[in-house]
């Protein structure tokens, strides 16, 4: 494994007839001659080799709920210790975290860690897993592995928050090292991701596809429904569809509220009615864990048994309210499997974030 603050040769590119070097870490193949950089900025032509630049480098660390990445069905209640880098490889006008996504310079990238110490730190601080987030980590693919393996030689677990926008081969090597993810379907159009993300709606699919048939990855879908356009009746039911059809009715989906922000500043907040009408919307096609996602609502948020109708896990926002599962998943008034990944007692977080600073605890918990 590198050490903290290194540049390293990239794993997915080729050299192409015309002299340029093509990344195929993701579905837009940047070809690039020396010294440029992708469309994500972190990785660059250097020489010969496409090489990650940020390996190492955080925008910071930060101990969270695991409920807010969101995944409501993994090792809930528990703390998860919260990283990011710098870029991105879409680029979604929508964005809530583009002073990260698009960041340009590397003064957002505060703090430098080598996987082991984030492993380690993440078991000083009684955290259950490490999350990759707040920017793709598949555009830091290899120091995001060397991560993952890093927490599991401690027996943790890891966790990625990724629109799912990466090719086949890497896929399979990102994924074979992590143990949960949170995907992004932007929406179900692929009119949409060219138009408002600057991506394919397809490769989104693949992943998807990918992680329920191919992988025992815990994977959580999430849809940002921004008014007016991505949150049509005629879209819900085509994703729903979708869903039932492709991933099943056991894979949880959350719909979040939009707030204005980066180049959409125009458009209204998300209404909670909305939230409400899609998830409304989705259960009408057997999906079983609908959830509506950063508002206060204990029904949309609360997880039942599809069995009986039991409130298996209450929920208001991120903080646990009810508890009705046995230690290994199953609903205690009927005994129903609760899908998900679970291990004896909830966690007791609650909605606490709590920055740190690898090498020692910076800031006291915050509500
Ligand atoms: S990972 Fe970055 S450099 Fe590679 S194809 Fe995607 S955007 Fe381009």
């Amino acid at each position: 494994m590198e050490s903290a603050g290194a540049v390293v040769e990239g794993r997915y590119w080729h050299a192409l007839d015309d002299g340029q070097l093509q990344c195929d870490l993701c579905p837009r193949y940047c070809r690039l001659r020396d010294g440029q950089r992708g469309l994500c900025f972190v990785r660059a032509r250097q020489g010969e080799a496409v090489v990650l630049t940020t390996y190492g480098r955080s925008s910071g660390f930060c101990v969270d709920p695991i409920e807010k990445k969101p995944l409501n069905h993994f090792l809930p209640g528990t703390p998860v210790l919260s990283f990011g880098t710098a870029g991105c490889n879409l680029a979604c006008r929508f964005c809530q975290n583009w002073d990260i996504s698009k960041s340009r310079e590397f003064d957002t990238l505060a703090d430098a860690a080598a996987p082991e110490q984030i492993a380690r730190a993440a078991l000083d601080l009684d955290c259950r897993s490490v999350a990759f987030t707040y920017n793709d980590p598949v555009i830091f693919l290899e120091y995001a592995v060397d991560v993952a393996q890093a927490c599991r030689e401690l027996g943790l677990k890891s966790v990625a928050v990724t629109a799912g926008y990466v090719c086949d081969e890497p896929r399979a090597e990102f994924f074979a090292n992590v143990d949960a993810a949170n995907v992004d379907l932007k929406a179900f159009s692929d009119d949409f991701y060219r138009k408002v993300c600057s991506g394919r709606l397809d490769p989104v699919l693949e992943t998807l596809r990918y992680l329920v048939h191919e992988t025992a990855v815990w994977l959580e879908v999430t849809t940002l429904l921004i008014p007016g356009q991505n949150d049509s009746d005629a879209e819900l039911h085509a994703a729903s569809r979708w869903i039932a059809e492709h991933l099943g009715p056991d894979v949880p989906w959350h719909f979040t509220a939009f707030h204005p922000d980066y180049r959409m500043r125009d458009t209204p907040p998300t209404p909670a009615s909305t939230l409400s009408r899609a998830r409304q919307i989705a259960k009408t096609y057997g999906l079983r864990y609908v959830y509506t996602g950063n508002v206060h609502d204990e029904l949309g948020g609360s997880t039942p048994c599809h069995a009986c109708g039991e409130t298996l896990i209450g929920r208001d926002w991120y903080v646990l309210t009810r508890w009705n599962l046995t230690d290994d998943g199953r609903c205690r008034s009927c005994g129903e499997v609760c899908a998900g990944i679970f291990d004896g007692s909830p966690g007791t977080w609650g909605a606490r974030r709590m920055p740190v600073r690898l090498g020692g605890v910076e800031a006291p918990p915050s509500p």
